[in-house]
């Protein structure tokens, strides 16, 4: 079991009792004393704190922190394992005490003496605050063979969410019981993955104040935007890489999905930093440990060309529409460790067009591989003028689309450059952005991030450009409704919000991921509250 622990760490008693009572409340499943945190630390004041967690039942952890090792306050040595011992003889189930003391012999002669023939165990901790440990295996075992009776706690700050890695192996590998994380928003997965590799305890705070250690996620988000209470040895992971991730309802979207579905599934945001040599070390470290049980992820900025690249590399599987448009934002890890490129973005923004042009497809088709939806789309789009704004990721797969279908692109960009590549490589026109003032369009879409949070009073397009009888589709999907929306909408234009693009390539990843597709209303009703809408 890994119990999810919450770690007390309160000035006074008076203040300790509120948190714990608290904790409980919150589903807590053990805590941890950080009596190191006491304004006034006594041997008297932690007994009366002890007391007060033996009346809610839960399991805990005492700690006295060092303040080399993390501490909050500057206690002597000898206070510290005072709290220990007396935390021992009045029945904690655990008492933490940093390997660097422990080599102390007083210490080691006290904590064992009181130890032996109580029911409570040696949590042996080693914090590293400035990075990854040299060889963390080497730490454990040290700690194994020294102190076969104790628990290793192993704690350190991932720079890299690669740095993460160190950790699941260490856990893949133990023998007995034993804690493994990393610190900081790199090594968030660590946190949350410690269930599934089976940690003997993970830490989460209150709230975000509340919080001891750089990283740590709040008891709310554990339980409810990381499905822990579900999560089992068993639970097949999927995830988004990108950097930034933070802002990604991606997560919440997915998760909401796999729990409708009753699946075994968790989907985590994956900050991969660095250009494609850090995608890459983080595919291959993922390809090579298949029993962390990763099977898909979606893939955005600034990733989504490194990751066709590494596929065309290890000589795995694209589909022809993502050769085509020479991006993924979906990968499949199949049988054998294979690994498989999509595009979902094309197909979800093809859908969203038809369905705003009042047309629904009529198999959810996945644009170019089904034949009924092109042929659909082919009666309503081919010969139809459509300016496309923008040169990159989307406007590729846009552009791909509109192609493929027939309609007559014109492809608008600041960098007039790339506007040409890539309607040289689709057989289409380009033009600069001061072009647009006679564009004579039926279809104006917005491939750009213009008007995107928190840039949201600029618009790719000024609203006297802007006619009646024109169709506006801003892939922007955050805010809901851009200033280029708005103004489509106060000239009298029909219009089509990024989020129904959004929700369509969502739902082809789900069952790209699953074999089986989402619940439409739950998908729906997720994206829009996470988006405020
Ligand atoms: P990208 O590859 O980085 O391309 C960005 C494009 O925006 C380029 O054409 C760039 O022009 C242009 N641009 C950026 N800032 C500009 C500015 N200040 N003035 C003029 N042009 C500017 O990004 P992407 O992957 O295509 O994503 C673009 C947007 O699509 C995202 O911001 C997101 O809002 C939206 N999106 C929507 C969905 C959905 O499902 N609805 C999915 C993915 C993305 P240059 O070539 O001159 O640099």
């Amino acid at each position: 079991m890994t119990y999810l622990t919450i770690p007390i760490a309160a000035k006074t008693v008076q203040e300790a009792k509120g948190l714990i009572m608290a904790a409980c409340t919150a589903g807590a499943q053990m805590l941890e004393l950080r009596t190191d945190y006491f304004a006034e630390l006594t041997i008297e004041a932690f007994e009366m704190l002890i007391g007060e967690v033996k009346k809610c039942g839960l399991p805990m952890i005492v700690t006295c922190r060092d303040k080399k090792q993390g501490g909050q306050g500057d206690w002597p040595l000898g206070l510290r394992i005072g709290v220990l011992t007396a935390a021992v003889k009045a029945g904690a189930e655990y008492v933490d005490c940093e390997y660097e003391n422990i080599l102390i012999a007083e210490v080691e002669k006290k904590l064992t003496a009181v130890l032996a023939g109580s029911q409570c165990r040696l949590i042996l901790s080693h914090h590293n605050f400035n990075g990854p440990f040299e060889d963390i295996q080497k730490l454990y075992d040290m700690f194994v063979t020294e102190y076969p009776a104790a628990i290793p706690k192993l704690v350190y700050t991932a720079r890299h969410i690669n740095d993460c890695f160190a950790a699941f192996d260490l856990l893949h590998n133990k023998e007995g019981d034993a804690i493994a994380f990393a610190m900081g928003e790199a090594g968030l997965i660590s946190r949350i993955l410690a269930k599934k590799l089976g940690s003997l305890v993970t830490f989460a705070s209150l709230d975000a104040q509340a919080a001891t250690a750089p990283g740590q996620l709040t008891i709310d988000q554990f339980k409810k935007k990381f499905r822990c209470d579900s999560i089992t040895a068993k639970t097949q992971l999927f995830g988004v890489i990108a950097d930034p991730v933070a802002h990604s309802v991606s997560p919440a979207v997915h998760n909401a999905c796999f729990a409708d579905a009753g699946m075994d599934r968790l989907y985590l945001p994956l900050r991969v930093q660095g250009d494609k040599a850090g995608f890459d070390a983080f595919t291959e470290n993922i390809v090579a440990r298949p029993w962390l049980d990763f099977h898909g992820f979606s893939v955005t900025i600034p990733h989504k060309m490194n990751a066709i690249e590494y596929i065309e590399q290890v000589g795995g599987f694209i589909e022809p529409v993502a050769v085509q448009i020479g991006a993924i934002n979906t990968i499949t890890i199949g049988i054998n460790d294979r690994v498989n490129g999509y595009n979902t973005d094309c197909a979800g923004a093809m859908d969203a067009i038809i369905s705003g042009m009042g047309n629904a497809t009529s198999q959810e088709p996945r644009v170019m591989s089904d034949n009924s939806g092109k042929m659909l789309k082919q009666k309503l789009l081919a010969g139809v003028p459509v300016a496309v704004v923008g040169s990159g990721g989307v406007a590729r797969a846009i552009v791909a689309g509109l192609a493929d279908v027939g309609a007559i692109v014109t492809i608008y960009n600041r960098t007039l450059e790339k506007a040409h590549k890539l309607a040289h490589e689709f057989g289409v026109r380009a033009a600069p952005l001061s072009a647009m003032a006679n564009m004579e369009a039926k279809i104006l879409i917005n491939g750009t991030s213009i008007g995107m949070h928190p840039n949201v009073d600029e618009t790719p397009v000024p609203k006297e450009y802007l006619k009646s009888d024109m169709i506006v589709f801003d892939t922007v999907y955050n805010p809901l409704e851009t200033r280029l929306i708005k103004e489509a909408k106060e000239v009298g234009a029909t219009t089509i919000s990024g989020v129904e693009m959004f929700i369509n390539q969502a739902a082809e990843q789900f069952k790209l991921f699953t074999h089986s597709k989402p619940n439409m209303t739950v998908l729906r009703k997720i994206v829009f509250d996470s988006l405020g809408g």
